[in-house]
């Protein structure tokens, strides 16, 4: 029996699937929500946000989302940031319901 985290990983990277953000297929992964909110969902040390929280991105959208790639002091952009990587997030998580991955 697959843990949800499991089945939602296996999922991104399923054959065909398609980035959530650019509909691109052959690369998509599941990427976690790593914004300012990520501790609210669950982010800890060494334990990540709750799998709905994921975002089926291929290689090159994820590099928008990847740590790091706004400034800590720059908070509006933060925010900004934050609310894109959370609805590509969303996206996901209502596609897997769709699917009946998630139930
Ligand atoms: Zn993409």
């Amino acid at each position: 029996m697959r843990t949800l985290s499991e089945r939602v990983m296996a999922d991104a990277r399923s054959e065909g699937n398609t980035c959530i953000r650019c509909q691109s297929t052959g690369s998509t992964c599941g990427r976690h929500y790593n914004g300012i909110r990520q501790h609210k969902y669950g982010k800890g040390r060494g334990i990540k946000c709750h799998p709905f929280l994921v975002a089926d991105l291929c290689f090159e959208c994820d590099k928008l989302f990847q740590e790091g790639t706004v400034a800590k002091a720059d908070l509006m952009n933060r925010v900004a940031y934050s609310e894109d990587f959370q609805h590509w997030c969303i996206m996901s998580t209502i596609r897997r319901v769709e699917r009946g991955v998630i139930s």
